[in-house]
């Protein structure tokens, strides 16, 4: 994708603060081992990864708080920029949070994958003493595990690059597009199916690259859909986003646009009264929101999502299904219920792609449709997600469902219920 060399200083908060190559901090404070702030790994409470229900991570969220960062004050630990600037992002500071298993040490002491490291002080509360299957800490803590390429993988193996007409944009279905317009996020996962263009010290596109691909749908009338996407296009500033809003709300064929995001459940400070405010002016205007465990719907995650929902923006969820995260029908039901409870619409639930490096994520295809059985019928339609495949090579998204056609007898067809009991409906063949 292209480098993002010439972003505007003054709306582009993410080159603005983050100088390339700046080392990454936990922040001004010392905290380090004889700081008397980091408590001894013996005393570090390990908590249950799947506790009662309780609000998620609120108790581990305040513990975390009050051994790394007990002076700084709630406005600056609710300011999104706070914690865009104090990402944890090297060795150094994630020991202090975690104590690290040679897997997750060797990585990064080897200068890592594909992937750049880094999440959100938030983020890391919710992962804080967690032990190293925790399925959170999974999906953002590096293993060496991301440096075995099995067969079948690739950088980029939904084919993106090749349905790029202008860099930055993937054109793969007849009436939408995909526009990628930063290659940042706040917080990286080991799974991403962008680890190619992602993180790589690029914020997104330049000016000129985002002007073609802004200039491609205008003069492509069968767009009739943008799904603004990157990166994480919500890292942009307000000032970039309503620019780019304004930019494709004057394009007449373009109906809806839709923002893909994991700023609520990894940065959820970042949805603010002001952005909704802005995001609202631009309506019909989606969100697809990126969820993969229980424990991300925390109340900050909540207030995020009601925001945007009071905001009128219909809210669909995205959901990767990841080997020992949330591989299992309880965890993925009571995914989809907390997602309700959060006014989000069970969306999308993908079978992992098989990008380089992710065979340790990556489940059979029958573990998808199984999740899918035991939700279908069990609970509320509303809270089951389409289980799809996107092609490898570039074939789009393909939905698959447990069989529930049985077969036929004469003029009836067989069908099985969500019980597994077979009911007839007839259907005449002429
Ligand atoms: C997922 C995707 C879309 C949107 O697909 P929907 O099924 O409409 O949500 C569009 N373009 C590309 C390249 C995609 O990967």
């Amino acid at each position: 994708m292209a480098v993002m060399s010439s972003c505007r200083p003054a709306l582009c908060v993410t080159e603005e603060e983050e100088p390339p190559g700046r080392s990454p901090t936990l922040g001004m404070l010392d905290f380090g081992a004889g700081s008397g702030i980091l408590p001894a790994a013996e005393e570090t409470p390990l908590v249950d990864f799947r506790p009662a229900r309780r609000p998620r991570g609120s108790g581990r969220a305040r513990a975390f708080r009050r051994a790394f960062f007990p002076d700084v004050r709630d406005s600056e630990w609710n300011d999104w920029r706070w914690q865009i600037r104090n990402r944890i992002q090297s060795l150094d500071a994630l020991e202090r949070i975690l104590s690290l298993s040679d897997e997750e040490r060797d990585i990064l002491a080897h200068g890592g994958g594909m992937l750049p490291f880094g999440l959100t002080p938030y983020y890391a509360s919710l992962v804080y003493t967690a032990l190293p299957g925790h399925p959170l800490r999974r999906s953002v803590v590096p293993t060496m595990h991301e440096l075995v390429r099995s067969p079948g993988e690739a950088d980029d193996p939904l084919g993106e690059d090749g349905h790029s007409p202008v860099p930055g944009l993937v054109h793969r279905y007849p009436d939408r597009v995909l526009l990628l317009v930063t290659g940042f996020c706040s917080t990286y996962c080991r799974y991403c199916t962008r680890s190619r263009v992602v993180g790589h010290g690029h914020t997104g596109p330049d000016d000129a690259h985002l002007a073609a691909a802004l200039d491609y749908i205008r003069r492509t009338p069968r767009i009739r859909d943008v799904l603004v996407s990157g990166g994480d296009p919500l890292t942009l500033s307000d000032e970039r986003l309503e620019w780019l809003l304004g930019q494709l709300r004057q394009i007449p064929h373009v109906e809806i646009v839709r923002l893909g995001t994991k700023v609520p459940t990894v940065l959820p400070q970042r949805v603010t009264p002001q952005l909704c405010r802005m995001l609202r002016r631009y309506h019909p205007l989606f969100m697809s929101l990126h969820f993969i465990h229980p424990d991300e719907c925390t109340p900050e995650t909540t207030e995020a999502c009601t925001r945007l929902a009071d905001a009128g923006i219909p809210l669909g969820s995205q959901t990767v299904l990841l080997r020992g995260v949330n591989d299992d029908v309880e965890v993925m039901k009571e995914l989809m219920h907390r997602l309700l409870l959060m006014r989000v619409r069970p969306y999308y639930l993908y079978q992992c792609d098989p990008i380089s490096g992710s065979s340790h994520f990556r489940t059979p295809v029958s573990k998808g449709l199984e999740i899918i059985q035991g939700l279908r019928g069990h609970t509320s339609g509303y809270a089951v997600p389409s289980f799809v495949i996107d092609a490898p090579g570039g074939g789009g998204k393909i939905p698959l469902q447990p069989d529930y056609v049985v077969g036929r007898e004469g003029d009836d067809l067989l069908l099985r219920n969500y019980e597994g009991r077979i009911f007839r409906y007839p259907d005449p063949l002429d």
